[in-house]
Order: C-alpha cells, then sequence, then structure tokens
C-alpha cells in the first residue's frame, strides 16, 4: 500500500510541477511519519523515500535509533526551547525555527558539537492564533539577527496555513509565502543565489501548494494512511 501511495504522491507532484511550469526535481517530497511506528519508516525507506517529517520529540529519538542511517528527518513540530539539542542530534533539518531564543540555544549546541543544520523559518502566514510560527512583520528583524548564527543554515520558509477544507482557500496563503520569500530575497536577507525553500502543502492541498512554489510538501495521511488519535 505505501508504495502504491508514494507513486501516486509523485506522480501527481510531477503533473503539478509540469501543469506550473516547474521542474519536478525541484520539489521535495517529506513523507509525514508522526504516530507510524519505525517500521513504517523503514518500509517506505525500501520503496526509495528518503525523506521523512516527525513532531514529536521524544518520537523521534526513539524511531533515529532504528531507521535506516539514510533516512532523513525533518522536524515539523512545534520545538520547546528544552528540546532543541535533542532536534539538533537526531534531524536533519529542522522546519519550525520561529524565535530568536530557539535559534541561539540551536547555535550554541551545535557549535559544541562542531556541526552545522539546515533550518527554515516557520511563518504563521495567515495570522491564526492556533499555529506557531513567527508573524510576517517580525521575520526581518528575525533574518538579520540569524546572520550572526554560523552554524544554522537557513534554506528558506515553512508555513501551515489555517485548515481549510477546500484546497483552493489555501492557495492565497501558500501565493502570500512566496511573495514574502521573494520580498526578502530581494532586500538582500537571502541570498539572491540561492533557491529560497518553501515548506508548504499537505496531503489535502501540496498540488496546489506546488502551483504556488512549493519545493517541500510535508504529506503524511495520503502516503500512510490515518493516524492514530494522541
Ligand atoms: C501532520 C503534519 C503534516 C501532514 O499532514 P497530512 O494531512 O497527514 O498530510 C504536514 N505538516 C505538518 C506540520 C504536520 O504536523
Amino acid at each position: 500500500m505505501i508504495k502504491n501511495n508514494l507513486d501516486a504522491i509523485n506522480e501527481q507532484i510531477d503533473a503539478s510541477a509540469k501543469k506550473a511550469g516547474r521542474n519536478p526535481a525541484d520539489i521535495k517530497l517529506v513523507a509525514v511519519s508522526k504516530r507510524f511506528p519505525a517500521e513504517t519508516i523503514s518500509q517506505a525507506y525500501d520503496c526509495g523515500q528518503v525523506l521523512f517529517g516527525e513532531n514529536y520529540i521524544q518520537e523521534t529519538q526513539d524511531k533515529r535509533k532504528v531507521i535506516p542511517s539514510g533516512a532523513k528527518i525533518h522536524f515539523i513540530g512545534h520545538l520547546q526551547s528544552n528540546k532543541a539539542k535533542i532536534a539538533a542530534d537526531t534531524c536533519d533539518m529542522i522546519e519550525t525555527v520561529d524565535r530568536f531564543k530557539l535559534a541561539k540555544i540551536l547555535n550554541r549546541h551545535l557549535e559544541n558539537v562542531g556541526k552545522k543544520i539546515n533550518i527554515l523559518i516557520q511563518v504563521n502566514i495567515g495570522k491564526d492564533p492556533r499555529k506557531s510560527g513567527i508573524q510576517v512583520e517580525n521575520i526581518e528583524q528575525l533574518l538579520v539577527q540569524l546572520q550572526e548564527l554560523k552554524n544554522l543554515e537557513i534554506d528558506g520558509l515553512m508555513t501551515m496555513p489555517p485548515l481549510e477544507s477546500d484546497p483552493e482557500t489555501s492557495r492565497i496563503y501558500f501565493r502570500d509565502l512566496r511573495i514574502l520569500s521573494e520580498q526578502l530575497t530581494g532586500k538582500g536577507l537571502f541570498p539572491v543565489e540561492k533557491k529560497v525553500e518553501l515548506s508548504m502543502g499537505m496531503s489535502s492541498d501540496f498540488t496546489v501548494a506546488i502551483e504556488e512554489g512549493a519545493t517541500i510538501v510535508r504529506v503524511g495521511t495520503a502516503i500512510f494512511g490515518q493516524r492514530a488519535e494522541l
């Protein structure tokens, strides 16, 4: 089942990219494996899936010990400052950096262990009080502050728009995130020569996100099925 689902999602990624005149190779699929057992990751890895998304630090730590070493984990959940070190040790990318305090803790730890990590800034693009992420008006200041943290590689932006029943309603948020990234590049806050990563779109709306410029889509349910409730 996982193999068929992965094939189907990859086909939809290709089709949406082509529809938007984009190169499908510019879009990465993060398979969101939260609340599924480590064996599920291993199965998907055997089908060729390399990137996985996890939301909970304890779960990430447990899974990291047993999944294939080639599997890469993107942390996509809310990250508490007291869990930052574990995230830096166990993940290949942290998509949810949304405050300087957290970034400083990550950076200090990475300095100590002599490592760099790739991060994204989580933006609360829809001003949704139930969602984490920095507010748009504060992002420039954060990006300036981050320039002094040499062990963090800032690859781009991530967002979780307000939950909408119709994916077309999410389109405007995805577009806003892309426009924001272009404005920030225009202001020299992202290097012009680097392609800014945009992590946006989930099972219900990743095709729309790709049409609006997503370079990373985070898909769980459509690959692995319904998650167990907490
Ligand atoms: C759970 C989760 C996803 C995946 O959601 P699905 O609807 O299962 O595809 C994507 N991004 C984040 C941040 C999540 O927490």
